[in-house]
């Protein structure tokens, strides 16, 4: 295994770990088809040894293949995986904007280029400080401005934290995006070109396809949480600057180092953004302090029209300046 491959198997195996007990809240279809099959089918019935260690014995016939990833029914979806509470850490002092956190998300959820879930701003707190990058993935506000304005229920807070849509309710009115104080809404302007799934493997916890007219946003990857695996930013950046886990545990993870939670607020003076606001984000920052990589490295290579949203910072705007 080389290393690479290596450091994502460490990342997968942390949540499998830890969300194990996510198994138990499979619904029963589900569960059969997580079962391992420890009879022949050739009688008729099987048993067949539940994730709870239990033996059952049932007809061949309710027996179905496991393909790839287990995908939530809708009342799943609602619900939540039991007994987690999911929180986001972004180390501001990491990030050079490799913008692979982007591309990971748009790939996963067949978002044309023009559509960010995870969007990273160039902040600059004042004239006379350095700027930082800044991602802005959705916060799963505790108090989510962007639900409680929805007229038809479309978008929810679930018992684990993440706020999701469903977009077969969603029609499109755009109350949500107005509501959320961090533009962390994007609408749909038309369905994208290559959709992974078909329309029958709908789930709002990875909201593909993506129906024309409607509000989509960050999920915290939902599908790949309940596949006990990390979300698709957090294991795709290079420096380690994104860590996700379980505030009920206390623990967080890059995928290379797991921590206290409690500990890297406080030892780094962790914040939210716009914590005055009462929307009680799920999502922490460490300040930009001892920075591993000067600002410009992420200015480099930047298709134009990325590069042009930048040119209002004073920073970038100085730069222009000094080079006439
Ligand atoms: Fe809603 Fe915006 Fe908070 Fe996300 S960041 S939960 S879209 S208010």
């Amino acid at each position: 295994m080389d290393k690479e491959e290596e450091k994502k198997s460490s990342r997968r195996r942390f949540l499998k770990n830890s969300l194990m007990a996510g198994a138990s809240t499979l619904a029963a279809g589900q569960l059969l088809q997580s079962c391992q099959n420890i009879a022949t089918p050739s009688t008729g019935k099987v048993k067949v040894l539940t994730p709870d260690g239990k033996v059952v014995e049932i007809d061949a016939s309710h027996l179905k293949e496991v393909k790839g990833e287990v995908l939530a029914t809708r009342k799943q979806a609602v619900e939540g995986i039991k007994g987690r509470k999911f929180v986001m850490v972004i180390d501001l002092s990491k990030c050079k904007n490799a913008r692979k956190c982007v591309e990971a998300c748009q790939e996963g959820h067949s978002l044309s280029r023009a559509q960010e879930w995870m969007r990273i701003y160039l902040m600059q707190d004042n004239k006379k400080t350095a700027p930082y990058w800044f991602p802005r993935p959705c916060f799963h506000c505790d108090n989510p401005l962007c639900v409680s304005v929805c007229p038809v229920g479309a978008t929810y807070k679930r018992s684990d934290g993440i706020v999701l849509i469903d977009n077969d309710r969603c029609i499109g009115c755009k109350f949500c995006m107005t509501g959320c104080p961090y533009s962390a809404r994007v609408f749909n302007w038309t369905e994208p070109e290559h959709q992974k799934l078909e329309e029958k493997d709908y789930t709002p916890e990875l909201n593909v396809p993506a129906k024309e007219g409607t509000v989509g946003k960050c999920v915290f990857c939902a599908d790949k949480l309940r596949n006990n695996e990390l979300p698709r930013c957090v294991q795709a950046c290079p420096m380690g600057v994104l860590y996700f886990g379980d505030v009920l545990e206390d623990t967080v993870t890059n995928g290379d180092e797991t921590v206290r939670f409690s500990d890297l607020i406080r030892d780094r003076s962790g914040y939210r953004y716009l914590e005055t606001l009462g929307t009680e984000p799920s999502v922490y920052y460490l300040p930009p302090v001892n920075r591993m990589f000067p600002v410009d490295r992420g200015l480099e290579g930047l298709d134009e029209n990325i590069r042009a949203r930048y040119d209002n910072v004073d920073y970038v705007k100085n730069q222009k300046k000094e080079k006439k």
